[in-house]
């Protein structure tokens, strides 16, 4: 879909952008080919699409022949979407707020894609569904999006998704970085970050006053924690980074029996003077792993 092809759909449909909602649409063919590119499609894979707009990055994932599940908030959108890709068998469209939608979700034993989930050999436990998220996201929702996703126990095997790029270097910071913090180690914890590249503003109609990066997010496999380790992990740096310039201990003290806290760190070599920020995601899972024993 061409720049001028989506003015002149917007045009016929007197349709006036939403700020508020991050409407900014990616008409650059190279960069959603780049993107397309770093999700590795291929038919049999099933793609959850955030904010599909005017639909050009959905129009891609669609020629990949991968099952694209697109959920949008704009009801001027979907209508619009449901006429221009009326006979595209392989898209459902759904009238949203995604971020609601994962949270409705968020305790299903399924993924939030409804994506069948075989089972493991022993026939017990459900093995991670094969699913990807594939976004330009709305940059206002895009942290909890991608904490909620990151933290579902099913989430994707993979997520390309277009973000603010500050938003993007928080996410790959290293420890006792300005950068690091929760949504490094939130998104981190399951995620292994990848390739990152930035995209003009220019890219954009009409083009944001942020810049802008393309960021690719691997599940990590085997998972570096299970899920009761997982929520113990997420409050454990919730609390641990709730004062940033404050010592670790004496925050992490206030919900956990400060003796064991203090064998954990001397067992990690942690100082009981140590701030949350200089502490790597790889302490913070091992501290985690003690913790729960
Ligand atoms: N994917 C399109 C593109 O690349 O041109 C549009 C991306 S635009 C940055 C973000 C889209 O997300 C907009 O279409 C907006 O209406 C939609 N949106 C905003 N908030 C949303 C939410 N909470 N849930 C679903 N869609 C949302």
């Amino acid at each position: 879909m061409t720049l001028t092809e989506m003015r002149e759909i917007l045009k016929a449909r007197d349709l006036q952008l939403t700020k508020s909602l991050g409407q900014n649409f990616l008409h650059d063919a190279n960069q959603l080919r780049r993107i397309v590119a770093a999700a590795e499609l291929s038919a049999t894979d099933k793609v959850l699409e955030i904010g599909p707009g005017l639909g050009p990055l959905t129009e891609l994932l669609l020629a990949s022949g991968a099952t694209v599940l697109a959920i949008e908030k704009d009801s001027r959108l979907t209508t619009f979407l449901r006429e221009h890709f009326a006979k595209q068998s392989n898209l459902t469209l759904l009238h949203d707020d995604a971020l609601d939608f994962l949270q409705r979700r968020a305790g299903d034993v399924q993924s939030p894609m409804d994506v069948p989930i075989p089972e493991d050999g022993d026939g017990k436990s459900p093995a991670a569904a094969r699913w990807k998220l594939v976004a330009n996201l709305p940059y206002s929702v895009a942290s909890p999006i991608l904490v909620e996703l990151a933290l579902h126990p099913h989430g994707p095997e993979r997520m390309v998704v277009t973000l603010q790029l500050e938003v993007a270097q928080r996410i790959v910071a290293a420890s006792d970085t300005d950068s690091y913090g929760l949504l490094t180690l939130l998104i981190g914890l399951h995620y292994r970050p990848g390739a990152l590249f930035k995209i003009p503003a220019s890219c954009f109609f009409p083009a944001p006053d942020v810049e802008s990066a393309c960021l690719t997010l691997t599940r990590r496999d085997p998972p570096p924690l299970d899920d009761r380790q997982t929520k113990l992990f997420v409050r454990l740096v919730k609390r641990a980074f709730s004062q940033r310039r404050k010592m670790m201990l004496k925050l992490l003290k206030t919900e956990w029996p400060e003796e064991k806290l203090h064998a954990c760190f001397a067992k990690l070599a942690i100082s009981p003077q140590e701030r949350a920020e200089k502490v790597s995601l790889e302490v913070f899972t091992e501290l985690c792993r003690l913790m729960a024993e």
